[in-house]
């Protein structure tokens, strides 16, 4: 997605060779013109799945997996990282590890919002080592979800997530995929 890509080019901050910051539009602060070109982008390319639930986690996935529920009008589910008050029992749980936090988070959702019924797609903001990712395959397949596949705005495919996903025959969709932030430069895959 070029819009994207320039974006990156021009606002991103390489802080190593394998962390990239962009709190400029996804991270802290929000594009939500950039925002609704990648719900629309994520539509486009599942457009041939029917989607009845977007499931992301917070708080980063939350504004793409957002504009691309009011893009097909499908609801979006975010799985939460600590257990807040009103979130207790009923929970679809999992251990996540943070690539870029160095913990292991237990995530949670909510029984009442994934079903059998439901035809789930996967959002993201990054893709790594697919940590993340793996913890929300595991509560959609507790909960007896069919899974499209898994949409990322930024995949860095130095690190192994996609390739594992992809081996395991996952649809992933990422929109910038980034080969290498060796010597503070992004260089972006064809
Ligand atoms: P994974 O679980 O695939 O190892 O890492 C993906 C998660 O870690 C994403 O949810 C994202 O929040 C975070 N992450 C991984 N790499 C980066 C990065 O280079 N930059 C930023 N900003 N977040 C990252």
């Amino acid at each position: 997605m070029d819009l994207l890509k320039e974006k990156i080019a021009q606002e991103g901050k390489v802080l190593s060779d394998t962390v990239l910051k962009v709190d400029s539009f996804l991270n802290h602060q929000i594009d939500p013109l950039l925002m609704r070109e990648i719900g629309e982008e994520f539509a486009n390319r599942f457009k041939d799945e029917v989607i009845t639930k977007i499931l992301t986690i917070e708080s980063s996935g939350i504004a793409p997996a957002t504009m691309l529920g009011l893009t097909i009008g499908a609801e979006v589910v975010f799985a939460r990282k600590k257990k807040s008050l009103t979130l207790s029992g009923n929970l679809y749980t999992s251990q996540v590890y943070s690539f870029t936090k160095q913990e292991t988070n237990e995530i949670s959702v909510s029984k009442d919002f994934l079903s059998p019924d439901d035809n789930v797609l996967i959002i993201d903001d990054f893709l790594a080592n697919g940590e993340a990712v793996k913890g929300l395959l595991d509560i959609a397949k507790q909960a007896g979800c069919k899974i499209v596949g898994v949409g990322i705005v930024i995949e860095k495919g130095f690190q192994n997530g996609g390739k594992v996903l992809r081996e395991q025959g996952i649809r992933v969709e990422s929109l910038a995929i980034i080969k290498s932030l060796k010597n503070n430069t992004i260089e972006f895959a064809e």
